[in-house]
């Protein structure tokens, strides 16, 4: 095949612009627009939706990789799901940490005051996202993904995602076989992407497991959000998948994090059923049985002490957490560190701790996908790693990331031997160092906000793994790979997140 993505002529822009324009409208892959788009007076009423950006073309993508990715996915979900029942591990995690890092010390304190009065409920949900760039040592070796980070909680573009496959199917059918430098149809690889269905099953699951309600309330399951969320349609996606089903049926109810303690109540019961009131139907109660948390994971949450309470009186409840608090601690990038710390002849790998011996095929698998990750502790590669975060020409390859999830936290390159002169050293043990993965290069066009824009890429791949346990047995009730996401952003920009506003939606071309 001739280059890929091929270079369109300008009338061939205009022509995918239009017809990628009407195709998000009319599937909803689409997003609130963004002040700088639309500002807030011109739309008073919040009616508007505008297309997300999107490349124009499904970026390549090597296959070998996205397999790689997909093999690994659950093994991955069952590891997160140990490392979550594994209290003592954590525990460990948050002293490593420092209570230098307030979010996080406020975490483990609601898990800490839940365990004083005992848990009502073992089982635990997990939608994670593990997300690779893919790494070539040398140009002629092959390539493999190397992880980025995992995540446990509040995974998304998942909705979109699978419209965004959906997109480029519907482009290589109707539109590039068109274009000057023809593709025909049927020649592009693209991978059926199942993530709506995938991670609506593990909260349908989820809801399931749960049981019979045993208050005189019918079920229903919680999307806990942010006020304001732009990014609303890839969780309506979601919601709607979870409609779909006759039986059972799921009523799903979208609450703003900052409501939670005005329209939920844990009865008084001993089984600490969560009583949520929809504030429009206020003569109906239902017994939650799923909390799916898409907030909650970052200090802009939780502005006071009674957000924090918020999340305590969700956590005793008797309502399926996505995720637990636990869960959510397990996600840390520090854990994700202590993943990666190879094994030495002094030191077995934690990795071994986490999955059952016989499958130490699976470990190896696992730990092909990790970089190099440090600490900058006090410990000897902590004080290795401080030496190379502080030279200004070694810290070139390394991006240092503190506890946080959500993205614009990550201080990179030359940026962080100045950063970490603004923090007392004793904080340096909340960060960790990582070896940046350098992707080969792709180049590709982004539709965004009606203009595009060419030019060099990286991609980014997610892999979704829904996961259901319950911790008493430590028994994995369902696990699930649960479709991709391919992001993409300008190769000028060190952040790839597309509701943070640098990167875009995309889908595997794969070669
Ligand atoms: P967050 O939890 O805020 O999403 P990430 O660890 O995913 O934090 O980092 C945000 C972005 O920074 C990633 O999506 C990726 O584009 C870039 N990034 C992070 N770590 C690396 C790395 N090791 N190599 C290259 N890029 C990275
Ligand atoms: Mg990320």
């Amino acid at each position: 095949m001739a280059a890929f993505p091929p270079t369109t002529t300008p009338l061939e822009g205009e022509r995918l612009t239009e017809v990628i324009k009407d195709w998000a409208a009319a599937n909803g892959l689409v997003v609130r627009p963004p002040p700088a788009v639309i500002s807030a007076e011109a739309d008073p009423q919040g009616i508007l939706a505008t297309p997300v950006p999107v490349t124009l073309f499904p970026s390549p993508f090597p296959k070998v990789c996205f397999d790689q990715g997909v093999s690994v996915q659950k093994a991955y979900n069952e590891l997160y799901a140990a490392i979550s029942q594994d209290e003592g591990f954590l525990a460990q995690t948050i002293k490593d940490i420092g209570d230098s890092d307030d979010f996080i010390t406020e975490l483990w304190k609601v898990h800490l005051r839940v365990k004083a009065e005992g848990y009502v409920q073992h089982k635990s949900l997990g939608l994670f996202r593990s997300d690779y760039m893919v790494h070539q040592d040398t140009a002629d070796s092959d390539p493999m993904i190397k992880q980025v980070e995992f995540n446990t909680i509040a995974s998304s573009f998942g909705g979109l995602s699978a419209q965004t496959s959906a997109l480029h199917k519907y482009l290589a059918s109707t539109e590039y076989p068109l274009l000057e430098s023809s593709i025909a149809h049927g020649k592009l690889d693209l991978p059926r992407n199942s993530s709506v269905a995938g991670l609506a099953g593990g909260i349908r699951q989820a809801f399931i497991e749960y049981g019979a309600p045993t208050t005189s309330h019918s079920k229903c399951v919680i999307f806990l959000v942010q006020g304001g969320e732009r990014n609303i349609f890839d969780q309506k996606h979601l919601e709607f998948e979870l409609q779909k089903s006759e039986e059972p049926q799921i009523p799903v109810f979208r609450l703003p994090y900052a409501e939670i303690l005005q329209h939920t109540r844990v009865a008084d019961d001993s089984g600490r059923q969560l009583l949520y009131t929809p504030p429009k139907y206020p003569a109906r109660t239902f017994e939650v049985a799923v909390i799916y948390m898409r907030s909650g994971y970052g200090p802009g949450d939780y502005p006071d002490q009674s957000a924090w309470e918020a999340r305590y009186h969700l956590e005793r409840s008797a309502a399926i957490k996505c995720p637990s608090v636990l869960t959510q601690v397990a996600g840390t990038k520090k854990v994700q560190q202590v993943l990666a710390t190879p094994e030495t002849p002094s030191n077995s790998s934690v990795l071994n701790n986490f999955l059952p011996s016989e499958s130490s095929g699976r470990t190896a698998k696992l730990a092909a996908t990790f970089t190099n990750i440090y600490p900058l502790d006090d410990t000897e590669a902590g004080l290795k790693a401080r030496q190379i975060a502080q030279d200004p020409e070694l810290c070139k390859k390394y991006v240092l990331k503190p506890q946080r999830e959500g993205g614009g936290n990550n201080i990179y390159r030359s940026a962080i031997p100045e950063f970490l002169k603004t923090i007392p050293e004793a904080h340096y043990a909340s960060y960790i160092l990582m070896e940046l993965i350098t992707p080969p290069p792709v180049t590709n066009t982004i539709l965004r906000n009606g203009k595009l824009e060419h030019g060099g890429v990286i991609c980014e791949l997610g892999i979704y793994g829904t996961c259901l346990w319950e911790g008493k047995s430590g028994k994995v009730l369902h696990n699930e790979q649960a479709g991709y996401l391919l992001r993409t952003k300008g190769d000028k920009s060190e952040e790839g997140g597309v509701a943070a506003g640098f990167g875009c939606m995309d889908s595997c071309s794969l070669v």
